[in-house]
């Protein structure tokens, strides 16, 4: 890849109206409180940055997924005045992202202020990148910028159509950060290289499994991804996550490893099992692999745990993606936690991504000895498959 042109390199941000596309998608409770702030926090050097420098700021972020509705519960007000809390400033909180009464406001911005555009997915034309939208947007704005890494593989109308049409178009602090430190997974990682999958969406992530056999030496399932492996070795599963439309797939992506020799290729030995997913389940631990009917898996059980931390405690990079059982519900979150301690305690280089692998660090209490958590899940696997992310693609080259 290219490398693209960052704000550093920006002439002129005095006085000048930027869009700065930011990811804001931050995990809320009902009540509209903030439970973790890392994406938030994540884009605050690239901030801070432009409005020293004078720069009138138009923040954009969608939330959720409104699905081109005005859903009140997915508004960005909530983190307009958390942002504002962070800044020790105002920050100006627009009704919509486009029409008059928000370019009203944009025009009474000072150098130094600062405006937060409400979800850009109220639009369904945001996801479809619809160029009269994107035109819309770009207009509010003379310099476009991106911090959003987490959206930077998807080509939306505020992450492809808006720097199409609006130049300078560089990228942010964050993002640039993100690439640098992902690139070290790419460029000769120190061997054995350990990939760590979990977590539910298994039709997003089975394909990458697949693709990333040849660039790594061990791998670990966990996670309800697991279960369409072991599905796939024909061991009974019960009433676990199954996709069962990729079970072939599994099959094929474990004859490959075969292929490519790939012998340190792991499903869970043995599994924690609940009758439901829920905190007030039965569950108890299985002797060997074998789940029974109407029993799910929901963790991995200590032989697997003894295991996944052997490989991890050989391993000299590491990159870690989903968790490896239903961590939010304390009784299943044991396998997880163990993962995330010795991942914390390897002197590997370690990459942590996306939202849940986050939050499990923050629940172990061990974030700060992560080399880099990626703020962003689907990116940072399609960034490791080596795929050139759409948002970054479009930004001016150096
Ligand atoms: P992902 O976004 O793909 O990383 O998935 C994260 C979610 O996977 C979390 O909410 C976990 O509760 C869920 N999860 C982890 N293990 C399992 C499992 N064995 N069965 C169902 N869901 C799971």
């Amino acid at each position: 890849m290219a490398p693209v042109m960052g704000v550093e390199d920006l002439k002129e941000i005095g006085g000048k109206r930027i869009f700065l596309r930011v990811d804001f998608n931050v995990p809320m409770a009902a009540d509209g409180r903030i439970t973790d702030d890392t994406r938030v926090t994540a884009s605050l050097p690239t901030i801070k940055y432009l409005l020293e420098k004078g720069g009138r700021l138009i923040l954009a972020s969608h939330l959720g997924r409104p699905k081109g509705k005005n859903v009140p519960e997915m508004s960005l007000a909530p983190i307009a005045a958390h942002l504002s809390g962070l800044l020790q400033k105002k920050v100006v909180m627009a009704p919509d992202c486009i029409g008059p009464e928000v370019e009203k406001l944009i025009g009474n911005l000072k150098n130094g202020d600062v405006l937060l555009l409400e979800n850009l997915r109220y639009y369904a034309e945001e996801e479809k990148n619809d160029p009269e939208f994107s035109q819309k947007l770009a207009a509010l704005a003379e310099i476009y910028v991106n911090d959003a890494f987490g959206t930077s593989h998807r080509a939306h109308a505020s992450t492809y159509g808006v720097p199409t049409v609006l130049k300078p178009a560089v990228s942010g602090f964050l993002l640039k950060k993100e690439v640098e430190a992902l690139s070290k997974l790419l460029d000769n990682p120190e061997k054995p290289f350990l990939l760590i999958l979990g977590g539910a969406k298994v039709s997003d992530k089975i394909g990458l499994v697949g693709n990333l056999l040849p660039m790594v030496d061990i791998v670990i399932t966990g996670g309800g991804l697991a279960y369409t492996f072991v599905k796939a070795k024909n061991w009974p599963v019960g009433a676990s996550l199954v996709d069962e439309e990729r079970v072939p797939l599994a099959k094929e992506i474990i004859k490959k490893t075969y292929e490519l020799h790939l012998y340190d290729f792991h499903t869970p030995l043995d599994h924690v099992i609940a009758d439901k997913i829920a905190p007030d389940a039965k569950y108890l631990t299985t002797d060997r692999g074998t789940i029974p009917a109407g029993w799910i898996g929901v963790d991995i059980g200590p032989q697997a745990i003894k295991e996944y931390t052997d490989c991890i405690s050989r391993a000299r990079t590491i990159f870690w993606n989903g968790p490896l059982g239903v961590f939010e519900i304390d009784q299943f979150a044991v396998g997880t936690m163990a993962i995330a301690r010795a991942v914390a305690a390897s002197s590997a280089y370690t990459v942590v991504g996306g939202g849940d692998s986050i939050a499990a660090l923050n629940k172990a209490g061990v974030a700060d000895k992560i080399s880099h958590i990626s703020t962003g899940g689907g990116a940072s696997l399609e960034f490791l498959e080596g795929k050139e992310l759409s948002g970054i693609a479009i930004l001016d080259k150096k």
